[in-house]
């Protein structure tokens, strides 16, 4: 849907960090896009035409998320939901577990603010293994509300996160993939 403009102004402006923060990673750098208002506003622009008109509401995964979640969702006059890590919002709570390389993490949003048969827009900066936006989807799905897309700025397509999302049956969007 990005024009191949919009795409290769990304391509120039995100940096890409082999080996951060560990071995065998290539971080990929998105702030240099804050850098740039207009480049912001296409970007935001891009999503909010992928996604108008086909959700009730905006979740957004701490914390890179939240930069764009909240633009998508004031533009289509939605609310916002914050998904955040284990531990940062005053209950009552609802929670969702889940695995990680090493160990196990958690993701929860304040009860109450997803409604019943709502349509979600799931938001996240970058779709690696799926993981976080797997349980992200889980906890949207407890609440009764359904996840009709997902929308993301960087997919990696080698980790084949997509898959572990077709099961929730939405749309995918990724602005670029490397
Ligand atoms: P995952 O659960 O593996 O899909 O990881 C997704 C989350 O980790 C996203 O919130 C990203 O911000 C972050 N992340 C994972 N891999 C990278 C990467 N190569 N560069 C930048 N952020 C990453």
């Amino acid at each position: 849907m990005a024009s191949q403009e919009l795409i290769k102004r990304l391509e120039e402006t995100i940096e890409n960090f082999p080996d951060f923060p560990i071995p065998g990673i290539q971080f990929k750098d998105i702030s240099p896009i804050f850098l740039d208002p207009k480049l912001y506003e296409d970007v935001i622009a891009d999503l909010v035409a992928f996604s108008k008109g086909k959700i009730d509401a905006v979740c957004g995964i701490e914390s890179r998320g939240y930069l764009f979640g909240i633009a998508i969702a004031v533009a289509l006059e939605v609310p916002f939901i914050l998904i955040r890590k284990k531990g940062k919002l005053p209950p009552p709570i609802v929670s969702e577990k889940y695995d990680l390389e090493y160990g196990s993490a958690e993701i929860e949003t304040r009860e109450g603010q997803i409604k019943k048969g709502q349509r979600i827009l799931i938001h996240d900066d970058l779709l690696a293994t799926g993981g976080t936006t797997e349980a992200a989807a889980k906890l949207v799905e407890k609440q009764g509300a359904a996840v009709a897309q997902f929308s993301f700025l960087i997919g990696l397509k080698d980790l084949n996160g997509d898959q572990k999302l077709e099961k929730f049956g939405a749309e995918i969007y990724n602005i670029l993939e490397y």
